[in-house]
């Protein structure tokens, strides 16, 4: 490739200096190397059909952490982060026709939002005689590494494993730059990171002692060697990672995983190097295996389409659509259903935007099957709420919740009771997060749900055009 003078490096979900293509590659096409990040509306500010806007305290919090962070490394480098807030596809093509730069760099995403926004950049790129260049970042496997085409991938993970797991490579990380950035020769202002006040947050908000976890990519690097190698925890992964509660039952990486702070290809190349070291097996296929999961749920989007975000899912079962009750919604968000177990999680994820997957399948089974209403008010919500908010894995395994997934599973209709018997016997869990409610101080994350209120627009996450009839409901209010 001939050496151009400029490339912009768009960083979307992928806040991390080591094993990042675009950056790579931008770093050897290009003189200079233009970082770029933007808080755009609709994917901040923007409100899902549950009224509460799509990016929650929570993961806002730990964004502006993982910016500021990417910052200063690229600093470090000798190199800026220019960070804006509003439309990406206008404040990038700005920046592109103001730098004459001649690509964009970033990684593709699949998902409706994300892919609007990108479609509209590259063609108005093309106007300019610019380009985008599309690289893949988020996955252990690589589409292209597959031994089928995307529309054969199995439709059960089981399947999926077994003619995957032996064949396929997981492909080496890149290392993190250590050329020097070249001094930008055009003047771009750099722009402040905003604060949770520019998105209507106070700064207490998120800020919690329970579960606070620090965005950026440091943070992700030393989560996974206290986790893998300090904490004596991991050994017993296979054992605990369906736990509850404590800090070490699994890994809980995955906030770092879904904002890019950490690769998942690294994970892997440090999981090897631990069974190389410690000749334990076990645990580190048990790890493997929830990466594959991760990865299958990203290829079921990929292949099925924007089904996943409608109320029929991949199986297009027309049973499952349940009620939009905006009362019983609401309950179920504030942890006011009056049973314990599930109250307490709802607790825990409103504190904290974290719940261990256990709770996960446990409120959305509740949800479902308990109380009746729509799996997709739960999806919007986790969507809102999630620090570790990832597009395919929530609504992929919402739609395995609701029985609309790609497989049938039998687990998907948990009783509430049986599992806190068996997950919380001494009840331990449910009265802390019970109690915590009704703590003053810890009230920093205010009552959203009040003011909320569902609307049947139609709207998940489906492109915007197409989606007015796919989850028509009418609201009722009880
Ligand atoms: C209704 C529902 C919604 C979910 N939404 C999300 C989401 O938005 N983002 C998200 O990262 N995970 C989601 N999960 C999957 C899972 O609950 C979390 O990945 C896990 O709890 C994170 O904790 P951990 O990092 O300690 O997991 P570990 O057990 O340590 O697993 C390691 C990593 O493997 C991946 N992984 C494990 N299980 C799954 C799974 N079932 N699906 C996809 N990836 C998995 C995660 O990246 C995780 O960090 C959801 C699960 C359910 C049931």
């Amino acid at each position: 490739m001939i050496t151009k003078r400029r490339a912009i490096v768009w960083f979307r979900q992928d806040l991390r200096l080591h094993d990042n293509v675009a950056l790579s590659e931008a770093i050897n096409s290009a003189l200079e190397v233009i970082p770029v990040f933007v808080f755009d509306d609709r994917l901040f500010q923007e409100a899902t059909i549950t009224g509460f806007p799509r990016t929650g305290p929570h993961r806002l919090r730990f964004i502006l952490e993982s910016v500021s962070e990417l910052r200063k490394r690229l600093h470090g480098l000798g190199g800026k982060l220019i960070v804006r807030m509003g439309r990406t596809e206008d404040i990038l093509f700005s920046i592109a026709e103001q730098a004459k730069s001649s690509w964009i760099f970033c990684n593709r995403e699949r998902t409706p939002i994300e892919v609007e926004i990108q479609d509209v950049l590259e063609k108005r790129l093309w106007g300019i005689g610019q380009e985008m260049r599309y690289s893949r970042g988020k996955m252990l496997y690589h589409t292209a590494d597959l031994p089928f085409p995307i529309q054969h991938v199995p439709d059960s993970f089981a399947q999926y494993r077994k003619e995957t797991e032996r064949y396929v490579s997981v492909r080496s990380p890149l290392p993190e730059p250590t050329k020097n950035l070249a001094q930008l020769t055009v003047d771009i202002e750099e722009g402040e990171i905003p604060t949770m006040l520019d998105f209507g947050y106070s700064d207490l908000e998120a800020n919690t002692d329970e579960l606070r976890f620090m965005g950026g990519e440091r943070a992700a690097l030393n989560r996974l060697q206290y986790f893998l190698w300090e904490s004596g925890a991991f050994p017993k992964y296979p054992k605990t990672a369906q736990g509850i509660q404590g800090d070490n039952m699994s890994s809980m990486i995955s906030p770092w995983l879904a904002q890019g702070c950490l690769s998942p290809k690294w994970l892997y190349q440090e999981l090897k190097a631990y069974e190389q070291k410690t000749g334990n097996v076990k645990c580190v296929k048990a790890f493997i295996q929830a990466l594959l999961l991760r990865d299958f749920h990203r290829f079921m989007a990929k292949k099925h389409g924007e089904v996943i975000f409608d109320v029929t899912g991949i199986s297009g079962n027309q049973e499952m659509k349940g009620k939009w009750d905006t009362d019983v919604f609401l309950k179920w968000v504030n942890g006011e259903t009056g049973v314990p177990f599930i109250d307490a999680a709802m607790m825990q994820l409103k504190r904290t935007g974290f719940l261990p997957n256990r709770l996960r399948q446990n409120v959305a089974s509740y949800l479902i099957n308990d109380l009746g209403i729509s799996w997709v008010l739960g999806a919007s919500y986790f969507e809102h709420i999630l620090i570790d908010y990832d597009v395919t894995s929530n609504w992929s395994n919402w739609n395995q919740m609701a029985g609309v997934g790609s497989e049938l599973r039998d687990d998907r209709c948990l009783s509430v009771n049986a599992q806190a018997q068996r997950y919380d016997p001494q009840g331990s869990f449910t009265q802390k997060w019970l109690h915590r409610k009704k703590e003053k101080n810890l009230q920093s994350v205010p009552d959203q749900a009040s003011a909320t209120t569902l609307s049947n627009s139609g709207k998940t996450r489906r492109a915007s055009a197409k989606s007015s009839h796919t989850n028509d409901q009418t609201l009722s209010s009880s």
